[in-house]
């Protein structure tokens, strides 16, 4: 590739050559200075000296549309291959030059744009990008990017409202808008700004009703104005529409509700959604709050149907391996139990989530993947 493109380049070189010469057919010295310098540049690329090339070729006295296209691919495949101060050289060229078309510069500003941003310059890829969209308003080419700088900045309520120009499917748009809406809701709780919290928590609801994010923010505003019953039955809706989340939630759950009235709902809860959508990576958190209200030994026989039936993985196994302990004989229960503590120790050192677009794997449950970005891809393993 890197070779096609260096020799689309004298091509790009020469076409800018001929365009100044039928401007000025008259000047053969200046004609005769540009060859010269076109042999120059091509005998710098056939020694792999692509810098000093690019010194000859940049200084091309006009471009037509063949060589700003060339410029803009080479610029890229440099950014792609790692080579941002090459990108950056050549773009920054690009957009001072006075002689190119509206196209040619909005072009060059959006690639000089993803230069900044390739090499982490994060407030410079900004400037481009908000000058861009300035400047040519109907150009929306820029909002995904500069959405993805203030993803990156935390800056929720600029992404917000660049959501509209840079994604077409509106499902998409709306569960965006949506997690932006949720990251100043969880800002705000924190500094216990409730009634701020409130606006956007409805503003949130109104654009995605069916977010089981929304719905445990809202159970959480819930806890923060001490209306625990309402709390509970918002936690309850975001498990119907999310079941991923039983894992985190029940940690935060059992934290919260410590009353045994209180913990007797959450297991209805819980063994009502267990009921209602059989999944076994859901035992370990019923476990649990069935311990809490003295109702463990009730799941030894979901933990025997788990064993002979289920897939399952190390984490459920190791669970149901723990319950079934107590069931054996004197003489086998510590052989059992020392595989228990074993199967539990693995299970605590691997990843419970993955995300499926990237692969990357974690132990919490998140709703953006921290590896490339994505929102709610990822998944329980
Ligand atoms: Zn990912």
């Amino acid at each position: 590739m890197l070779e096609i493109l260096f020799l689309l380049l004298p091509l790009a070189f020469y076409s800018g050559w001929r365009t100044a010469y039928k401007k000025n057919r008259s000047n053969q010295n200046n004609s005769n200075e540009v060859s010269t310098r076109f042999v120059q540049g091509i005998n710098f690329l056939l020694n792999e000296e692509p810098d000093k090339a690019l010194d000859i070729f940049l200084e091309a006295p006009s471009l037509d549309a063949q060589a700003a296209e060339t410029f803009l691919a080479l610029g890229k495949m440099f950014r792609n291959r790692g080579e941002v101060n090459r990108a950056l050289r050549l773009h920054q060229h690009l957009v001072a030059r006075p002689d190119l078309t509206n196209t040619q510069r909005q072009a060059a500003m959006l690639a000089l744009g993803e230069d900044f941003f390739a090499a982490g310059l994060l407030d410079r890829a900004e400037s481009v990008f908000n000058e861009l969209l300035k400047t040519y308003p109907k150009n929306t080419a820029a909002c995904m990017p500069l959405r993805r700088i203030y993803e990156q900045l935390h800056e929720w309520e600029q992404a917000f409202e660049l959501t509209e120009c840079s994604v077409v499917d509106k499902a998409e748009r709306t569960q965006l808008m949506a997690h932006y809406l949720c990251e100043q809701v969880e800002e705000l709780l924190v500094k216990k700004q409730l009634f701020q919290a409130d606006e956007k928590l409805k503003k949130a609801l109104s654009i995605y009703p069916q977010s089981a994010r929304v719905q445990t923010l809202l159970a959480e505003l819930a806890l923060a104005r001490g209306e625990r019953r309402a709390a509970l039955s918002y936690f309850r809706q975001a498990l119907i529409y999310d079941q991923r989340l039983l894992t985190s939630l029940v940690k935060r759950l059992l934290t919260v509700f410590t009353q045994t009235l209180e913990l007797q709902q959450l297991y209805e809860v819980v063994s009502t959604e267990y009921r209602r959508a059989p999944d076994a990576k859901m035992l370990p958190s019923l476990a649990a709050i069935a311990q809490e209200i003295g109702q463990g030994r009730s799941l030894i026989p979901l933990m025997h149907q788990h064993l002979q039936q289920d897939v399952g993985n190390v984490q459920t196994i190791a669970c149901a391996a723990r319950y079934l302990t107590h069931e054996t004989s004197s003489e086998t229960q510590p052989i059992l139990a020392e595989v228990s503590l074993a199967l539990g120790r693995l299970a605590s050192t691997l990843p419970r989530f993955q995300c499926a677009n990237c692969g990357y794997k974690l132990h919490e449950y998140v709703w953006r993947c921290p590896a490339c970005h994505h929102w709610d891809s990822v998944q329980s393993q």
